[in-house]
């Protein structure tokens, strides 16, 4: 530790209580980095547990006074490098900031960003209300994170991503100005959508302290659909096939090797012989329900499913959506990973899953592929030696193969997990010089000094 950083955690400790600045290395490690496991996290010279937005807003004077960077953090469980730390950084963890608050007469919630996601919904569920977003993480992210990366989840096809819920945010911004955008009423066009440009921002362009989340009623429970193909391609002309006539609650995709590596992990009851696995719901109650469902059956049937299988049982369909949400926790047990988050448009679906099975066989690496199918977002997950530099090579030139086809077929190279670190240099190739520029001075405007998560998205 330097001169400079001990005064600089001196003076942390000055403006803030007892217990908010830590420097102790065994605490400060928990800290460092996110699930992205191929990001070299760096050594912070403080962690700020804030519980508070004026701790928040302390804490960023005192960076901006000596210019250091301030990597905001949550749960710790994205999957793109953003809340990874840099060398001599201040990690600013919002993790204690835990008001929770419902309205339910005005169906909305106010939150603090350290709220874990699957703690607001109960709160909601209790008044008869629903918060949707619902990454697969749901019960370890918070919903600073989500709010960050713009999360989406399973039920997104259907219900919007996680800014379609902000109604308001309270923003820090790198100098220490707190900021109010948007406000409880469901329109609003008084001004620039500046409340849309935090979210999904990765912590660039100012810390998120608070935010009003809207509610819905919550929906009927829903019936399932399960369908197995002996062909990827064929399921993934299904999936584009059902988008094209109606909005299931759910639609997701798992390949053969994300349901072995599931099965291994817990026993489900998947097949896993099958070559890819539909799981698809239908919450639009009654009659509607029925029809939906069995849509997606004859669908998936007219596309050569070898075997589908309905329920109306919500438990038994919450448990192949547990399943489903399993993916990642096993696929991280067969080695170093690299998560892939590229979306495509619904007519591209079957494009991109047959081109990602060819670049799996072409670099020789495993790649596993669950996703978000009926938002033409997958994941197709990377798995290598880790001690093996030829294959971290092999699996480098695939996920860079697999983001170059997404590009190819008018995609995206994030869908949700966000650019962080792990997809910063792609960026690019995706938005182009001049949109990179503008985003660029965007950030100047409102981070002059480049302390907010500095290496990170732009
Ligand atoms: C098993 C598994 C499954 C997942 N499934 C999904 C999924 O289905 N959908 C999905 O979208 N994601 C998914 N993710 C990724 C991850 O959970 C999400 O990106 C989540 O939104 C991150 O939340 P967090 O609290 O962990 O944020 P962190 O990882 O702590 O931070 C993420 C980013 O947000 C910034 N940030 C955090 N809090 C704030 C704040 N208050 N103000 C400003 N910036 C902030 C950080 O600097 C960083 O850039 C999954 C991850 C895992 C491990």
């Amino acid at each position: 530790m330097t001169s400079v950083d001990v005064d600089v955690v001196g003076e942390l400790r000055s403006v803030l209580a007892d217990g908010v600045v830590v420097s102790d290395r065994d605490v400060v490690d928990a800290y460092r980095g996110d699930r992205a496991e191929t990001v070299q996290a760096g050594w912070p010279i403080a962690l700020v547990r804030a519980t508070s937005t004026a701790d928040v807003q302390a804490a960023m004077r005192v960076a901006a006074a000596h210019r250091i960077p301030v990597v905001p953090r949550g749960a710790g469980s994205g999957l793109a490098g953003g809340a990874s730390a840099i060398d001599g950084c201040i990690v600013l963890s919002l993790e204690r900031m835990l008001r929770l608050d419902i309205d339910p007469a005005g169906m909305y919630a106010v939150v603090g960003p350290g709220v874990i996601n699957a703690d607001v919904k109960l709160a909601a569920r209790e008044h008869g209300l629903w918060y949707p977003p619902d990454p697969s993480s749901y019960t370890f992210c918070s919903i600073g994170g989500n709010l960050a990366t713009n999360a989406g989840g399973l039920c997104c096809v259907k219900y919007g991503v996680t800014t379609d819920y902000v109604l308001a945010l309270e923003v820090v911004l790198a100098d220490g100005r707190a900021i109010r955008l948007g406000g409880r009423t469901i329109k609003d066009v008084a001004g620039y959508d500046l409340k849309r440009l935090f979210v999904g921002s990765e912590g660039t362009l100012g810390v998120i302290t608070e935010a009003t989340l809207r509610l819905r009623p919550l929906p009927p429970a829903a019936c399932t659909m399960v369908a197995t193909f002996d062909d990827i391609v064929a399921a993934g002309r299904a999936v584009s096939s059902i988008m094209a006539v109606m909005r299931p609650a759910t639609l997701e995709l798992m390949d053969r090797a994300s349901v072995n590596a599931v099965e291994n992990y817990r026993r489900m009851g998947l097949d896993t012989e099958a070559a890819a696995t539909l799981i698809a719901q239908s919450d639009s109650g009654g009659a509607q329900s029925v029809e939906e469902i069995a849509a997606m059956e004859r669908i998936a049937g007219e596309h050569g499913a070898t075997f589908v299988a309905t329920t109306d049982d919500p438990d038994e369909g919450e448990m192949f959506l547990e399943a489903r949400r399993l993916a990642f926790a096993s696929l991280f047990d067969l080695g170093t990973p690299l998560i892939e988050d590229v979306g495509v448009p619904i007519d591209r679906i079957a494009e991109l899953v047959g081109g990602v099975e060819r670049i799996a066989a072409e670099h020789d690496t495993l790649i596993a592929t669950v996703g978000h199918a009926g938002d033409g977002n997958f994941h197709p997950f990377l798995s290598f030696d880790g001690n093996d530099p030829a294959a971290a090579r092999r699996a480098e030139a695939a996920f860079g193969a697999v983001i170059a086809l997404a590009l190819e077929l008018d995609g995206t190279i994030t869908g949700e997990h966000g650019v962080g670190l792990v997809k910063a240099p792609y960026l690019v190739d995706q938005i182009g010089a001049d949109v990179l520029e503008i985003s660029r001075q965007i950030k100047a405007v409102l981070d002059p000094q480049n302390i907010l998560n500095p290496g990170k998205f732009v």
